[in-house]
């Protein structure tokens, strides 16, 4: 198969890119988003309080069937503020995988722990729940309360699983194995709003889980993120720690703790109201993109789109492209691609091979290593989806 015919290929899904380049992903708006917006300036609510805050965190709770959400000024930050509301210490070690994007590791660093790099299956390119047994058996001790890396002595707090480019990973073997060794999970849905597990459940509908509304992701606010959650006291508390630690009082400045501003100002929740509004519709066409990218490769050898796992719904964020067998270069693909104003873009270069995580620990990565080479994603905007 060569190059060019895959570009035919891509094109026949997304038609001509001669005039206009396809980037990966872009937002769309067709909704209330201007009205939403000028109306926070009518009407002065444009900072750090307003209706539309309240509003957001309700109707993503409701969306993701859940009970709270507390919505940030970006994924990040609402990574690190719960870990830290969960009990994560400085110090301590959390499990996550090599093959995500940067800001996973880095909230970790934010709240003072380490990152410790555990292996993906190449399914769902999430966490591999049996791989991570049997390394935590080998590598690892039970002490009083906690469990420890034998070669660092470190705690280990959790599991932060990523579900990758929003098709579910297998969380409910990942949470056995945070039952069995006494670990923390959370997740980082942040592209992964709207897909459902296995068991027809939304993401985020029980447990902890983080979102991102920045301006790549599947629904964006501008820039921002969220946690939802069904446990009250830690909605609560990663409320209090994120809005300064402000107790509640009419006109005194009273503050219980030293804590973060990461609020959501109100004219980025009122766009997150408008793009919510969408997202059934966005996903609807996410979904048609995909499957026309799948019939459109299901004949090319070694060539084959990634597929929802079983069972569970994907929001096909972004369209993942297999290469298989080794057959091609994925270096030299993208570059033919780029020529061509298709702007496939490879995966993250994953983090242990990063300068800035490479002391940190890890599990053997044959898998991350092996999908980092091997998979590039493809145009996968929502208008691409609505031809
Ligand atoms: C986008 C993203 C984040 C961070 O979200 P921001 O809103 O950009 O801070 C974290 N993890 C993953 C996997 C992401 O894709």
């Amino acid at each position: 198969m060569s190059f060019e015919a895959i570009a035919e290929a891509i094109h026949a899904v997304i038609g001509s890119t001669e005039s206009e380049p396809a980037i990966l992903q872009e937002p769309y708006f067709a909704g209330n988003e201007e009205e939403y917006v000028s109306s926070c300036i009518r009407d002065g609510w444009v900072s750090s309080v307003g209706a539309f805050v309240d509003r957001f965190e309700r109707d993503l709770a409701t969306y993701c069937q859940t009970n709270h959400a507390v919505v940030m000024v970006n994924g990040t930050t609402a990574l690190h503020a719960t870990m830290v509301a969960m009990g994560v210490k400085p110090g301590d070690e959390v499990l996550i995988p090599s093959l995500t994007f940067v800001a996973t590791a880095n909230a970790v660093k934010h709240a003072g722990a380490t990152p410790h790099f555990v292996d993906v299956e190449t399914q769902s390119m999430g966490i591999d729940p049996e791989a991570l047994t049997q390394y935590l058996d080998k590598h690892t001790q039970r002490k009083g309360e906690g469990l420890y890396n034998v070669k660092t002595g470190k705690c280990i707090w959790g599991i932060m699983p990523v579900h990758v480019f929003g098709h579910p990973c297998k969380l409910d073997s990942l949470r056995d194995v945070a039952r069995h060794y006494g670990l923390q999970l959370l997740e980082d849905a942040t592209e992964a709003l709207g897909s459902t597990h296995c068991n027809g459940a939304k993401i985020g509908s029980s447990g902890a889980a983080i979102f991102s509304f920045n301006g790549n992701k599947i629904i964006t606010t501008g820039g921002g993120g969220a946690l939802v959650t069904d446990d009250a006291q830690l909605a609560k508390r990663v409320k209090h720690i994120t809005t300064t630690a402000k107790l509640p009082h009419r006109w005194a400045f009273e503050h219980d703790e030293i804590a973060f501003n990461y609020r959501m100002p109100n004219l980025n929740a009122a766009l997150g109201c408008a793009q919510l509004e969408m997202l059934p519709r966005i996903l609807q066409a996410k979904r048609a993109l995909a499957k026309r990218y799948i019939e459109q490769f299901s004949e090319l050898e070694n060539l084959s789109i990634v597929t929802e796992p079983e069972g569970s719904e994907s929001n096909y964020w972004l369209v993942t492209l297999r290469l298989e067998n080794n057959a091609y270069d994925a270096q030299a693909l993208l570059g033919f691609l780029h020529e061509k104003n298709i702007l496939a873009r490879p995966v993250w270069k994953p983090l242990h091979s990063l300068s800035i995580y490479q002391d940190a620990p890890r599990a053997p990565l044959p898998q991350t290593d092996h999908l980092a080479k091997n998979i590039i994603n493809l145009p996968s905007s929502v208008k691409l989806g609505l031809a």
